[in-house]
């Protein structure tokens, strides 16, 4: 089967882009490996997205998102892509199960969470580890929660960790925390988040799951025991294999390194719908 565009990944980029392509009558596949609505259908409510002055759900946001692409006559396939070849008339779309054929595409394939890189990471995760969010944050109420990192994520993950109820311990190597003011108090006056700057997490333990961690800090190194661990101390990109440069093939959204917010993933995706539908237009 051939499309005009195939859209990678169904966040509000990949989303958005679709709707732009098929309401330009360009017939666009949107292609998820997971669940339509990307990390954003997890956010719970997003209270800075522009037009929802009440805040949204984040899954309400990309259900109308997808509802918008699929009136415009987007096609969504549930099928993981695992690279975009240049080929004779377009584009080779490879999945694990075959292959298909794309004049254009918009990759929107958002980002992966790093790991911290130490011993026995990979065999705690899911264990007492994770290296994302969890969306179900009151699973840990009451327990003695420990996140790691200094940005944006790992603020609102301790801030939403501490309101659901758990006692939260927020390190993170730098002298203060690289968040927007408002994030910065919430995460100061909040009792239940305790903040440990210049303190470095440099050892997991534990038999089946984690435990406890090592830490570095100020008053030399020290062990503390946690109910859980979460590592957010920063992103990449999580894309499919293709040659920069590959004609008609353009990334949006977090995968392109905008801002990571619903809203510029959102336009990104409509901005790079626009590039892609102007090469569409050339051929
Ligand atoms: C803890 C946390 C809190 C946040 N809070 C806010 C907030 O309050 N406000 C805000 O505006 N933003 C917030 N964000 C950021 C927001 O979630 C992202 O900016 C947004 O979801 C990015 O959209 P996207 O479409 O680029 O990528 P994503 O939403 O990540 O979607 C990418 C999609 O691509 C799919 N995919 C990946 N690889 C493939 C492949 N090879 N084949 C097919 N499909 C693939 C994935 O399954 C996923 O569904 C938060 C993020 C986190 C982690």
């Amino acid at each position: 089967m051939s499309w005009d565009c195939v859209v990678v990944g169904a966040g509000p980029a990949g989303l958005s882009a679709a709707f732009y392509l098929a309401r330009a009558g360009w017939k666009t596949l949107v292609l998820e490996s997971g669940r339509v609505g990307g990390r954003a259908a997890g956010l719970g409510r997003i209270t800075n997205h522009p037009a929802f002055p009440e805040g949204v759900d984040g899954a309400e946001l990309t259900r109308r998102l997808a509802r918008q692409a699929r009136r415009h006559g987007a096609k969504f396939a549930v099928r993981a892509v695992e690279a975009l070849e240049a080929a004779p008339g377009g584009l080779r779309v490879v999945l694990a199960d075959g292959t298909l054929r794309a004049r254009a595409a918009v990759v929107a394939t958002g980002t992966d969470f790093l790991p911290l890189g130490l011993p026995f990471e990979e065999r705690f995760r899911g264990r007492g580890l994770a290296n994302a969010p969890f969306a179900d944050a009151a699973r840990w109420r009451g327990r003695s929660v420990a996140v790691v990192g200094g940005g944006e994520t790992a603020a609102h993950q301790a801030v939403r960790l501490a309101d659901a109820g758990a006692r939260v311990r927020l390190f993170l190597r730098g002298p203060a925390l690289k968040v927007v003011a408002p994030l910065a108090r919430a995460v100061s006056r909040h009792r239940a988040v305790a903040l440990h700057v210049r303190t470095e997490v440099t050892g997991l333990l534990g038999e089946s799951r984690l435990r406890a961690v090592t830490l570095k800090g100020p008053s030399g190194e020290r062990r503390e025991d946690v109910d859980a661990l979460f590592v957010l101390v920063g992103q990449r990109p999580r894309l499919p294999r293709f040659d920069l440069g590959t004609p008609g093939v353009y990334v949006a959204g977090d995968a392109a390194g905008a801002p990571r917010q619903t809203s510029v993933a959102s336009g990104s995706g409509v901005a790079r719908a626009m590039d892609a539908a102007a090469f569409l237009g050339r051929l």
